[in-house]
């Protein structure tokens, strides 16, 4: 939701702001440019539309902790409030309804210590902002809420919303799903496994308040080696996500692994080493994959090390041409699960740094049929819209009626729907 905000509402939203959070920028700033930045006549200097759309957009190749850094623009300039909260659902929903946008899903998020009245406030807000936008644009336009929660804290929010979705109509109305995003390392998806199976088993027998899970993964994966970071959206999958977000491990061109260093834990090349030993059947009818004996012994050497060591794996033309086949036989199962993959093109060209738009995965995901959403993930810092992100994927050499095809088949990916809070018969694509 709040990166969705355009460059103006910001600058507006700050100046209203009687003490905005600077140190949240200003570190990150100081951080990741290596200069000190002076707020003292921030809305002198950034009155400017183009100066302040300067500092906020991030619309070329960068690091995460860029993006991070404008992001916490947003954080600082932002109270967060309720009034607030209310506002920017008007603000959002007017701005995207211009670009034809008809359904929207917003994510949002809470600081880490966020207790349950805060959680409650904050999430009515979002909803009955939701309710006044939808009514005041008479409905043209429909908008959901996704709270995303903290990968390292969960269980207990996640028993707080339910509470508020018994407690208040209009939460369960307007909340439909929970998201997981923000850093993903160090945050394996196998350990969330139980807490998924909570939820379906919750969806199951309470569908008038069933939430989709959303999850990120494969999108940035510094930690491991490029065949774990595939395996880790499989996981994902199997684990019972509903949608997937960014996936780029998934379907990256091998080629662009070559410069990978290898290293990851003891442990996490176990769980590999395991894993292709389980599925190596599949694998071998896939392509060219590690022999079964070969893994089997590197099982072994690898149990008599400690699990947090590190260790290097040497990413050589062989083991690209078996991870292109370890991709095929994950796509293939993902295809199989029938999970919702959303990509968002211009945060992947700029965060994840493709350097080609002919290497971007979104090609592979619909050559193996998967089920992909074209979305534009943080509009306003990116300066983007769907409807550029549209034309970004027709530049990957997607056919127009390929990209219809996605956008009418998106209304199916619905939270609701994926929940199984509704049946895809009673909405029609609209
Ligand atoms: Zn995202």
């Amino acid at each position: 939701m709040y990166g969705c905000i355009p460059a103006h509402t910001l600058f507006d939203i700050g100046k209203m702001n009687t003490s905005p959070r600077w140190s949240i920028f200003t570190e990150s700033f100081e951080k990741f440019y290596g200069k000190k930045f002076d707020t003292g006549k921030f809305f002198e200097n950034y009155a400017k539309p183009e100066n302040f759309r300067k500092l906020y957009h991030f619309n070329h190749r960068g690091p995460f902790s860029e993006f991070q850094c404008k992001f916490n623009l947003i954080i600082a300039l932002s109270v967060f409030d309720e009034k607030e909260i209310k506002k920017i659902c008007l603000d959002v929903m007017t701005e995207q309804l211009e670009k034809k946008v008809t359904f929207a899903e917003y994510r949002i998020m809470y600081s880490p210590g966020e207790d349950k009245d805060g959680y409650f406030r904050k999430t009515l807000a979002a909803c009955e902002g939701l309710r006044e936008a939808e009514s005041v644009l008479k409905n043209e336009i429909q908008g959901k809420l996704v709270l995303s929660l903290h990968r390292n804290n969960f269980q207990e929010p996640y028993r707080w919303v339910k509470e508020f979705m018994q407690k208040e109509e209009i939460i369960q109305k307007y909340l439909t799903g929970i998201d997981f995003c923000h850093i993903e390392e160090g945050f394996p998806p196998s350990d969330k496994k139980e807490f998924f199976q909570k939820v379906l088993a919750d969806n199951v027998s309470n569908p008038e308040s069933a939430l989709s899970i959303l999850y990120h993964v494969g999108e940035s994966f510094q930690d491991k080696s490029p065949k774990s970071a595939v395996r880790w959206v499989i996981e994902s999958a199997i684990s019972g996500a509903h949608r997937l977000g960014h996936c780029l491990s998934l379907g990256l061109n091998p080629e662009l692994f070559r410069l990978n260093s290898g290293i990851e834990l003891v442990k996490e090349r176990l769980d590999q080493v395991q894993f292709e030993i389980d599925h190596y059947e599949l694998l071998r009818t896939t392509g060219e994959t590690q022999e079964l004996d070969s893994l089997r012994s590197e099982f072994d050497s690898l149990s008599q090390r400690e699990i947090n060591s590190q260790i290097k794996i040497a990413i050589n033309a062989r083991y690209l041409l078996q991870l292109k086949t370890f991709q095929d036989f994950a796509m293939a199962k993902i295809k199989e699960k029938g999970t919702v993959i959303e990509t968002c093109p211009s945060s992947n060209l700029f965060i994840g740094m493709i350097e080609n738009l002919k290497d971007h995965p979104l090609k592979r995901f619909l050559d193996s049929n998967l089920n992909v959403t074209i979305g534009s993930d943080d509009p306003g810092i990116f300066d983007t819209n769907l409807k550029k992100e549209y034309e970004l994927a027709g530049e990957m050499g997607i056919s127009l009626s390929k990209l219809d095809r996605i956008r009418e088949k998106s209304f199916e990916y619905k939270s609701e729907i994926l929940s199984g809070r509704q049946t895809s018969k009673n909405h029609p694509s609209g």
